[in-house]
């Protein structure tokens, strides 16, 4: 196939999620002249949105939230010029309902981190005393997953360990654990805490009170995902000579341990950097010819477990929700998000969220709705008089990689194939698979392309 470049390219970065376009906006800062090749028509990956083809409303393929220590994210949002697209809330604020029905507000008071957080424990009437004075039980642990972020050599937690048996190995009570921490867990690891592997759990502990007060607080997408980065940073890019290329599914060729060409079918592409921003499970079809070197790297991908996450949809007439999103802990539907609130005008849906839904795979769309109803009525009293006019299901089998214990390693940027480099969520970068984590290994994968191979 001969090469349908108009001109030379310095970087080919294959998929448009935030893996890509930050590897990409990177590349463009560092002087190069970038091709994005896509394989869907529409740009954003795993963080995206649809039209819904009944109401024409723009629907998310899952809720993404943003922790105020998503710093690389939120300086990639500044670079594009999409930074107002979010809105930080000052210190983390939550509404709960827990299971019995009883609302309450977890509101961390403006003081240093991590007194910010034990102050909004300490305050949380959801919990008993017993419950609340727990959270000093894992002050120690904490402190040694901020030293280990910087550098120490101490662990906070082992690679074998839950993170259930981490947290009930450092003193936090059935009620804390429920309350706070499995919340928090599935949000950030999306996997059950009796699965995931403890060491993530305190990285992302870390990070968040690492960054001050801010640094825990929850950050809102305030447009559909593809508006908030997506669709920017295609302008971004397009605006400084670059290309964004969508429905072009591309095959990184390999020969004598170098990249010959990335191939689709508008044709060929040749540059001296390839990027390779496509999640795990699509590197194994990704690289053809004499993939031998790379048996190692794509052996493990093969092997990786995902994680699955499944949204309800409900459109509804009737009242709006007391708060625009609230966390019903030990629940399916673990968060309800008004997008009403949220997105204003042009949305009128709720958005009901269930992480780490592996078990819902069997069950019918029907059958799921039907469950999230029950949950959110029971939970929500505004909920019980709406009628609900139209609902649909958004299941996203492998929205992350596993976290639990013995999960194959996850690769570096560099590979042993000269010119080509690793980007995506389930790079090695400690954290799990979240918009950070693709964001950091876009960063790094583009800096490792700008200084070459070895
Ligand atoms: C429902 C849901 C909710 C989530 N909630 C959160 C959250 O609240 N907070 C958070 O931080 N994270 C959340 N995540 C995780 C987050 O979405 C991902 O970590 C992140 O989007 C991964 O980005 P990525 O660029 O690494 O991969 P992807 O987004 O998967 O991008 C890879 C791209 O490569 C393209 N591609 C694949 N093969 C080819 C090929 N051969 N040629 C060309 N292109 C190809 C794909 O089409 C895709 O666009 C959630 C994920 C889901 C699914």
């Amino acid at each position: 196939m001969k090469p349908v470049q108009p001109e030379p390219y310095d970087a080919i970065v294959i998929g448009a999620g935030f893996a890509g376009l930050s590897a990409a906006v990177r590349l463009v800062e560092r002087g190069a002249r970038v091709v994005v090749v896509e394989a869907r028509r529409q740009l954003g990956g795993r963080a995206t949105a649809f039209r819904d083809p009944q109401t024409g409303e723009w629907v998310d393929n899952g809720q993404h939230l943003l922790l105020g220590c998503y710093r690389e994210t939120l300086a990639f949002l500044d670079t594009i010029g999409a930074r107002d697209r979010v809105a930080v809330q000052p210190s983390l604020a939550v509404s709960f309902v827990d299971r019995g029905g009883r609302a309450s507000s977890l509101a961390c008071p403006m003081l240093p981190s991590p007194l910010h957080l034990l102050g909004g424990v300490l305050a949380w009437d959801a919990l008993g005393v017993k419950d609340r004075l727990a959270v000093f039980n894992l002050v120690p642990a904490i402190r040694l997953a901020m030293a280990e972020l910087r550098g120490g050599e101490r662990r906070a937690a082992s690679p074998g360990e839950t993170v259930e048996n981490w947290l009930i190995r450092n003193g936090q009570t059935a009620r804390l654990r429920e309350m706070l921490w499995d919340p928090l867990a599935i949000a950030a690891l999306n996997q059950s805490p009796a699965t995931a592997a403890a060491p993530y759990f305190s990285r992302v502990l870390a990070e968040m009170l690492a960054a001050g007060a801010q640094g825990s607080a929850i950050v809102l997408p305030l447009v559909p995902l593809h508006e908030m980065y997506a669709e920017p940073a295609r302008a971004w890019l397009e605006s400084r000579g670059s290309r964004v290329l969508a429905g072009a599914p591309a095959r990184v060729v390999v020969e004598a341990a170098k990249v010959r060409q990335v191939s689709t079918a508008a044709g060929a592409f040749t540059a001296p950097a390839v990027v390779a921003a496509v999640a795990w499970h699509a590197l194994p079809s990704l690289v053809e010819g004499d993939t031998a070197p790379l048996a190692g790297i794509v052996d493990a991908a093969a092997g990786t477990s995902a994680s699955s996450i499944v949204t309800v949809n409900l459109w509804t007439k009737g009242r709006a929700l007391a708060s625009p999103f609230v966390g019903l802990p030990g629940r399916t539907v673990q968060w309800v998000f008004d997008k009403r609130a949220i997105l204003g005008r042009g949305a009128s849906h709720l958005s009901l969220v269930s992480s780490a839904a592996d078990h819902l795979d069997s069950c019918s769309n029907d059958a799921v709705i039907q469950l999230a109803i029950e949950e959110v009525s029971d939970a929500l009293p505004e909920m019980r008089g709406n009628t609900i006019v139209r609902a649909n299901v958004v299941r996203e089998r492998r929205a992350t990689f596993s976290l639990a214990p013995g999960q194959p390693p996850r690769p570096h940027a560099r590979t042993p194939v000269a010119g080509l480099f690793l980007a995506g969520d389930w790079i090695e970068t400690g954290l799990p698979g979240t918009i950070e984590s693709a964001v950091r290994s876009g960063h790094a994968a583009a800096e490792a392309a700008v200084q070459g191979h070895p």
